[in-house]
């Protein structure tokens, strides 16, 4: 395994975490390395498993963004309509197949591929109380519909299949030599405006960052596409809210972006003792003053022990 390496990379995921809690970054990107191997230390195991854990709420965001996804391919690929009926009923399947999935533990044999919850791994029954799960449910049926009712379906049924450009591909690009991710939801050129529709569905409220993610969409499509500042447009779908925001995304909008990008890469390498091999100690990593922000965390059995943690006996873990 000596040439496989923890090579350092950005995304907006990671600048979230890292301004987050460091400690949990620390866990996340670095701690878990080697920890999809049996014979990985406990502590790398549990770190890799935390990893891919995710509560209801984002995996409920996580089904909508898949099942609009393969809506639109199939529309970029055989111009079949949207059917809100069959988006349903395959959100509902994979609500309850994920749910048993991580209520029965199959993530302890393939954390990978089987579905860990937070509300089964830390939670009391309260945090999965009827109520509480049908919510969640409710929303993201409703987040369905916002693009079912949206203008997308029937502006992507006269867009021409070339004019697709990008759907939930992830993708890189390169600044000051360190790979920045991106995976932008769709990326298309509309067919009455020309230009480039750099497109983010969200099922959360509108956040600060929201701008910027799509701005470093921008970045990518100049780089990969050659389309100009000018020549792309950004749109966030607020789609349980059924809001749409769209905005320029001029030369300064990139720029800032840009700017944006390296003051973080400078600061998340600025906090290694050995930038070069992407190494760093754990100790210059802290845990978060505010611990308002442990109570969601998927981490928290590494930070204070696994002690009365439901998930940390069914996996048999000494920490
Ligand atoms: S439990 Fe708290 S301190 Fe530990 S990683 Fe999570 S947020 Fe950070």
């Amino acid at each position: 395994m000596a040439d496989l390496k923890n090579e350092f990379s950005w995304s907006t995921s990671r600048r979230r975490l890292y301004d987050r809690c460091l400690r949990a970054y620390w866990w996340r990107y670095y701690a878990h390395w080697y920890g999809w191997m049996r014979s990985a230390p406990e502590e790398a195991r549990i770190a890799y498993r935390l990893g891919k854990q995710d509560s209801f709420a984002t995996w409920g965001g996580t089904i909508v963004h898949d099942l609009i996804e393969a809506e639109v391919k199939q529309i970029r690929d055989t111009k079949r309509a949207v059917s809100y009926e069959r988006m349903e009923k395959a959100a509902r399947d994979r609500l309850r197949t994920g749910w048993v999935e991580s209520r029965d533990g199959l993530w302890r044999r393939d954390p990978k591929r089987k579905l860990s919850l937070w509300e089964h791994y830390y939670g009391d029954p309260s945090d999965r109380s009827k109520e509480r799960t049908d919510a969640i449910a409710e929303k993201v049926y409703t987040s369905m519909r916002g693009f079912v009712d949206g203008p997308f379906p029937d502006l992507l049924m006269r867009t021409d299949r070339s004019a697709f450009k990008n759907i939930e591909v992830l993708d890189s690009i390169k600044i000051d030599g360190h790979t920045i991710y991106v995976k932008p939801d769709l990326a298309f050129v509309h067919p009455d405006d020309g230009l480039l529709w750099l497109v983010d569905w969200k099922t959360g409220k509108p956040g600060a960052a929201d701008d910027f993610q799509v701005a470093t969409y921008a970045l990518f499509a100049r780089e990969k596409w050659g389309v100009e500042p000018g020549g792309s447009k950004g749109v966030l779908v607020y789609l349980a809210e059924g809001e749409q925001k769209e905005f320029e995304l001029g030369p300064e909008a990139l720029d800032r972006a840009e700017a944006t990008i390296k003051e973080s890469l400078a600061e998340m390498r600025g906090r290694l003792s050995d930038p070069e091999n992407n190494a760093g100690d754990m100790d210059d990593f802290p845990m978060a003053e505010d611990r308002q922000v442990c109570t969601w965390c998927g981490f928290k059995q590494l930070c204070f022990g696994g002690a009365g943690v439901p998930g940390a006996a069914l996996a048999g873990d000494s920490i």
